[in-house]
């Protein structure tokens, strides 16, 4: 089926046409304060529930101030929903009713879209696992005997999941360097990022009962840009032996679109060999596994530093939701879990500036003749993803982007 065409200029040929239509959450000057659900088209926001409304079909789910009552509606609704926004856009007899209720994007302010519930973010790059290992445990095998069995994750901090632009504060924590005697306090000297791509559940499920690979898609609504802020000295001092903790919890940014799944069905591909067999439960070969074919960018004070491809990925999202589950764990409506850096084989497609860097060994040089190992106060970091829509279209995800305050 080819897409129809929007009848909105700035849709066509655009990474944000009719192919894509990701949700986000806006104010805007016309009703200061009053957060909206917004839909993106071409260089525009159509103010969804308004739309619903003016098109005669009102929508208690789009006419909210947060994505949670249409992720709480499950994917039947999602289908409709998403049916309806097309059709509104590309039928020409919508075009009067809808124009006014469509605004310049860079005139609406854009928030956190969902009300995080649970917030899991996993290490599922095999180059970003090994590089990490090589660092950090040199000598040894870099693959923790576990890696190829079972995806590897943590449970991080929800409430501190903070929408793309907001500043994000030198944390201050306690730090150890190998050779320093006794721990000492003070700002994080190794602030770094993590490029990942994050994954928003919508439908609940119940406990006890773990979600099948084959459960993904009735699960989880749709996809969004992460950067999992990091501070490496005092992660490294306090992470053995129950893993991250103060050195991650300090903020999660998210980029403020919510792709939907069901426009990345083009961007299907085939995860990369796994050389030992899974479990049957994380078995995803015979079925359609969730490879997802995003080319990432990190740019650094706007200069780009690395181009982590999300293919190259050895766990799937469906692998992480059901093994996160396997246990018998509920998901709530608005859980949101991150696939962990994404890092491929290449030396500037890393997605951490640990790994960019050498753990600081080798800096990355800057066009206004400075060099990074690790982020300074004032620089800004932004990651940027697109993948391939229908019929040769590109889908868009925006960006995450923020500034390090000190
Ligand atoms: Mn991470």
């Amino acid at each position: 089926m080819t897409t129809p065409r929007s009848w909105l200029a700035s849709a066509q040929d655009s990474p944000f046409g009719v192919h894509n239509l990701p949700y986000g959450v806006f104010t805007a000057a016309d009703r200061p304060g009053h957060r909206r659900i917004g839909v993106r088209i071409g260089e525009s926001v159509l103010d969804a529930g308004a739309a619903a409304r003016a098109a005669g079909e009102p929508s208690v789910l789009l006419d909210a101030d947060t994505l949670n009552p249409l992720l709480g509606a499950g994917r039947s609704a999602w289908t409709r929903t998403r049916a309806a926004l097309t059709h509104w856009l590309t039928d020409e007899s919508f075009r009067d009713a809808l124009s006014p209720l469509l605004l310049p994007v860079a005139e609406v302010e854009l928030h956190l879209p969902f009300e995080v519930a649970d917030y899991v973010d996993f290490y599922a790059s095999e180059h970003h696992a090994t590089n990490l290992g090589r660092i950090f445990r040199p000598g040894s095998d870099p693959l923790t005997p576990n890696w190829k069995h079972l995806p590897i994750g943590y449970h991080g901090r929800a409430g501190t999941v903070v929408v793309s632009g907001t500043p994000v504060v030198r944390p201050h924590g306690q730090r150890k360097a190998p050779a320093d005697a006794v721990p000492s306090f003070g700002p994080t000297r190794r602030l770094d990022i993590e490029a990942e791509v994050g994954f928003v559940v919508g439908t609940p499920s119940t406990l006890g009962t773990p979600v099948t690979l084959g459960d993904f898609r009735e699960h989880v609504f749709g996809v969004c840009l992460v950067n999992d802020w990091s501070a490496r000295d005092i992660q490294a001092w306090e992470y053995v032996p129950l893993g991250p903790f103060l050195g991650k919890s300090f903020a999660t940014s998210v980029s403020p679109w919510i792709v939907p799944l069901d426009a990345l069905e083009h961007a299907r591909v085939t995860p990369p060999a796994r050389d030992v067999e899974p479990l049957p439960y994380l078995d995803d070969r015979g079925g359609e596994p969730w490879g997802l074919d995003l080319a990432m960018e990190v740019r650094l004070n706007g200069h780009p530093v690395s181009r982590p491809p999300f293919a190259s990925m050895y766990w799937t999202a469906a692998q992480q939701l059901t093994h996160m589950t396997v246990n018998g764990a509920s998901l709530r409506t608005g859980d949101l879990f991150a696939s962990g850096t994404v890092s491929g084989p290449a030396p500037e497609t890393r997605g951490a500036l640990i790994e960019l860097t050498w753990n600081g060994e080798e800096p990355v040089k800057l066009p206004d003749g400075t060099t990074r190992t690790f982020l300074e106060d004032g620089d800004e970091v932004t990651i940027t993803a697109t993948a391939p829509g229908p019929d040769g279209a590109v889908i868009g995800f925006g960006e995450v982007t923020g500034r390090v305050a000190p």
